[in-house]
């Protein structure tokens, strides 16, 4: 697989639903991308992978990204053709509510390479416990319209189900919801920050027990095919035997790789979750004559040492896999990104639960196999 700089930008400051878990709640400015923040990002972003031998991937996110006008996907459509005459390599995604996606537009997406996933909370009275708009009304109906049109245009389509005090009991539900509809999920754990409902927070040992019946159904299940790749089952079982993952959370620091953000108003940050925060901007995309100048930023840099001073997390045996977990976690939970990733109890147990049960599968197989 080719290596990617990976860009999470918003282009809008805006969302058109008020979930009860959402991290920006009451900073939405409203705002949207000037069409010379867009060209900035692009063509320096992918001027930069191009340098370094990488592909650049724009993940398209919020807000919510379908605030921003189909003129506006076109201009990116004609920026990145333009480039790619040139000979750089770029991929777009993004992750919407699928609330506001029309077919037409989803027929552009597709015929323009956009690899569209969405936020999916579960059936109806799971998902509206949490996703709903801003007078509290369901948005189920018209988020399941536009996910099942993208999958019949696309043929295929991915999702993300966060896990909260909402839906966290029902595990056997989701699974059943998630594997009947065709969607592919990944299962993101919800963290509490100020502003959003504290009455959603989970804890360790319910993320820890959701995650092993969710892969003991997935692990046991005799058609995996229909949960396709890039599921949190399949990254847990990829980072138990083989050490890699494909999630940030795990990546050897999310800094260490290149990995970055850019917001409606051109701020670049290491993540989309800490939109809005000065303490985690590298700088503005308009003002900087070459990317280069981020990717070698104190402040990256210093972001980048998370991992080495955590001492607990050098004496961990799984250290090497974890890699510390998410920083943004820790900073939510603790005001800082220099302590290990709360969920780290959870991790441990997960990691050694998945462990013994695969061992446990193979011993049976050739146990059965032997007497054959
Ligand atoms: S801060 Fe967390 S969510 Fe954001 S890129 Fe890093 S690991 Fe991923
Ligand atoms: S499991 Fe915990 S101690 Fe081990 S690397 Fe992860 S966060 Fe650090």
């Amino acid at each position: 697989m080719a290596k990617l700089v990976t860009v999470i930008i918003s282009p809008v400051d805006d969302c058109n639903m008020a979930c009860r878990y959402c991290i920006h709640p009451k900073q939405r400015t409203g705002s949207r991308m000037s069409l010379e923040t867009l060209e900035n990002s692009i063509i320096k972003v992918s001027e930069y992978s191009h340098r370094i031998g990488r592909s650049a991937k724009f993940i398209w996110h919020g807000g919510e990204p379908l605030l921003a006008t189909i003129d506006f996907y076109k201009a990116v459509v004609e920026l990145t053709t333009n480039l790619e005459k040139k000979g750089y390599a770029i991929k777009h995604a993004m992750q919407s509510n699928a609330t506001l996606l029309t077919w037409t537009d989803a027929e552009f997406f597709v015929k323009n390479g956009f690899h569209l996933s969405f936020s999916l909370d579960g059936p109806i009275h799971l998902n509206d416990k949490t996703r709903v708009y801003p007078d509290g009304k369901s948005t189920f109906n018209d988020a399941l319209k536009g996910i099942l049109a993208y999958k019949a245009i696309s043929g295929h389509v991915s999702t993300i189900c966060v896990l909260s005090a909402g839906n966290i009991k029902n595990i056997d539900e989701l699974y059943e919801f998630y594997k009947l509809q065709g969607l592919f999920s990944q299962f993101n754990p919800w963290f509490y920050t100020p502003g959003s409902l504290i009455e959603l927070k989970i804890n360790p040992l319910q993320y820890r027990e959701a995650i092993i019946k969710l892969f003991r159904l997935w692990f046991f299940e005799e058609d995996q095919q229909s949960w396709g790749e890039n599921n949190t089952m399949e990254e847990y079982l990829n980072m138990c035997l083989r050490g890699v993952s494909t999630s940030c959370i795990f990546r050897e620091n999310c800094q260490s790789d290149e990995f970055y953000s850019i917001d409606s108003f051109g701020m670049i940050g290491p993540c989309s979750r800490f939109f809005g925060n000065p303490e985690f901007h590298f700088g503005n995309i308009n003002k900087i004559k070459l990317f280069d100048e981020i990717v070698t930023s104190n402040k990256r840099r210093m972001l980048q040492g998370r991992n080495k001073v955590l001492t607990d997390c050098k004496r961990c045996d799984i250290h090497l896999t974890c890699n510390s977990g998410c920083m943004h976690h820790s900073y939510s939970q603790f005001g800082t990104v220099f302590r290990k990733d709360p969920l780290c109890s959870a991790y441990q147990a997960i990691f050694t639960d998945i462990k013994k049960m695969t061992n446990d599968a193979l011993a049976q197989a050739q146990k059965e196999a032997v007497h054959e």
